[in-house]
């Protein structure tokens, strides 16, 4: 039996900050059967992969093991002649230095359909974050991109430096920084001015971003001063020299240099994820919890007086078993918290009660002069039970509706490695806090950082002091709990003693 062939996306991961993958990309992603990545992708990218898709790593960097290029061909085709939706995922864009050509005509040649999905390419993506833009009215109305062999033992063939030193616009270099010295040498040889701008950008658009600028001249020692190392660009041209004026990243990114560990739920993280990212902090996923929906049956409301919600989860749950806001006509409509509220408000329900602060302990309080005589609660499984214990003990008939239990994702040694030695591991619950003490064996090495008490509480009783606790108990307020605390230790950090 012939099979007919499935289809291969030749797809650009871009330079490496996830913020710039396309949303074809991500949409591929979601949906392949198999996707080959390279090394030099986002952190991340692969985050939205279906849970049983096959991914294989045919990554190459300089130096280290390589999968020949014959061997990551001959497996993009037989995936594809096999049935399969085939993503093959490079850094930057596929075909500019990417090899995604001979892959193409690879395809072409066994009769399987591809497609290509460009990315934003490192040699324009890297100098922009570090204020270069390479083309620039007035100093370059032209760009040139240029590799070569990245062994220095190897005889440069492919490279014409005479009429690359020619060239009247800018060059950007995709090499590594071994060749400064050559490149360099090369284009002063061939004519350039010796005091023409140079920036080298390393890992551009990654969170740990470095950037240099000096001359044809001093570049190759400057690099070496810096400790430069690959993966970098190289731009060359007077517009090199507007980094100076126009290095836009440390002015925006306040957490640069900060890597933050984010152990809720991956279907929640991502919001907080972004977040951090903007400001600059490099992010771990270090998803310690899953939520796994609870079979139920929401009873009748109209027999209820009040319907207390619990977290965001308890919202999202009911609203996919009840399709119908009207539902929550009658009752009145309790929120734990400011998260809680906001999820309500997403499907059309302002909360009757919100107490100031996301505990049971304030709900309770708040609920003090509202008077009850059936309650609801939908919530998780394993929540505590000091709000259907107080309204118990008022009276009240207290009805709880179990809609999800939160359970153990398995941390891997890479994750789990990353997340103990990322500067800060956050926690935005209890059950976050448990199971990713469970999963890491230890909570040692990264400053701690609790959303709010109950948090607070769970890590004391697993040993471990809160370095801070957020002062609003949201995702906003765990956000500018880091600010502040990075902010006090560069100050205490630049103060002589
Ligand atoms: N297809 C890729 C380039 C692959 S060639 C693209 O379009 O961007 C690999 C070279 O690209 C590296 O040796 C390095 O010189 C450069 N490079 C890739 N990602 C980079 C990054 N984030 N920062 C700096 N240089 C990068």
């Amino acid at each position: 039996m012939t099979v007919a062939p499935g289809i291969v996306h030749l797809v650009g991961s871009g330079p490496g900050d996830r913020g710039l993958m396309t949303a074809r990309s991500l949409e591929l992603i979601a949906r392949a059967d198999v996707i080959l990545f390279d090394k030099l992708i986002p952190v991340d990218a692969l985050a939205g992969a279906r849970a049983d898709a096959v991914l294989v790593d045919v990554g190459k960097i300089g130096g280290g093991k390589q999968v020949p290029q014959e061997t990551t061909t001959a497996l993009i085709v037989e995936h594809a002649l096999a049935g399969r939706e085939v993503v093959r995922l490079k850094g930057g864009d596929p075909f500019v230095f990417g090899r995604g050509g001979e892959e193409a005509q690879a395809c072409a040649a066994a009769g399987v359909p591809f497609r290509v999905v460009p990315g934003v390419t490192a040699g324009i993506a890297a100098p922009a974050y570090a204020g270069v833009p390479v083309t620039q009215r007035g100093m370059a109305a032209a760009v040139a991109f240029v590799t070569g062999h990245e062994d220095p033992a190897k005889p440069e063939t492919q490279i014409d430096w005479p009429a690359l030193a020619a060239f009247p616009g800018t060059l950007v270099f995709y090499m590594g920084v071994r060749q400064l010295p050559r490149i360099a040498g090369q284009l002063i040889l061939g004519g350039r001015p010796a005091d023409e701008a140079v920036a080298v950008v390393q890992r551009g658009t990654y969170g740990d971003q470095r950037s240099i600028r000096g001359t044809l001249a001093t570049i190759a020692e400057d690099a070496v001063a810096a400790a430069i190392k690959p993966p970098s660009i190289t731009v060359i041209g007077p517009v090199a020299a507007l980094h100076d004026e126009l290095a836009w990243l440390d002015a925006t990114r306040p957490l640069a240099g900060v890597t933050v560990a984010v152990t809720r739920a991956r279907a929640q993280a991502s919001a907080l994820a972004v977040r951090l990212r903007d400001l600059g902090a490099g992010v771990v996923e270090a998803p310690a919890i899953r939520v796994e929906p609870l079979e139920a049956v929401v009873p009748d409301l109209a027999a209820f007086d009040l319907v207390a919600f619990t977290s965001p989860n308890a919202v999202d749950r009911f609203f996919d078993l009840v399709h119908d806001a009207r539902a929550l006509a009658g009752p009145t409509v309790a929120a734990i918290g400011p998260g809680t509220a906001r999820a309500l408000r997403s499907h059309g329900i302002t909360a009757d009660v919100v107490p100031p602060r996301s505990v049971a302990e304030s709900l309770v309080e708040a609920l003090a002069r509202v008077p009850v005589t059936r309650v609801l609660i939908p919530r998780a499984e394993e929540a505590r039970d000091v709000l259907p214990d107080a309204l118990t003990a008022r009276g009240a008939e207290v009805v709880v509706l179990p809609l999800y239990r939160t359970v153990a994702e398995r941390l891997d040694d890479e994750d789990r490695a990353a997340a103990l030695g990322a500067t800060y591991a956050t926690f935005t619950s209890a059950s976050s806090a448990r199971f990713f003490h469970a999963a890491a064996g230890t909570l040692a090495g990264p400053r701690l950082l609790s959303i709010g008490p109950a948090t607070s509480a769970a890590l004391r009783e697993l040993g471990h002091e809160p370095d801070v606790e957020a002062e609003v108990h949201t995702p906003d307020g765990l956000v500018e709990a880091i600010l502040a605390d990075v902010q006090v230790r560069r100050h205490v950090a630049d103060t002589p003693d």
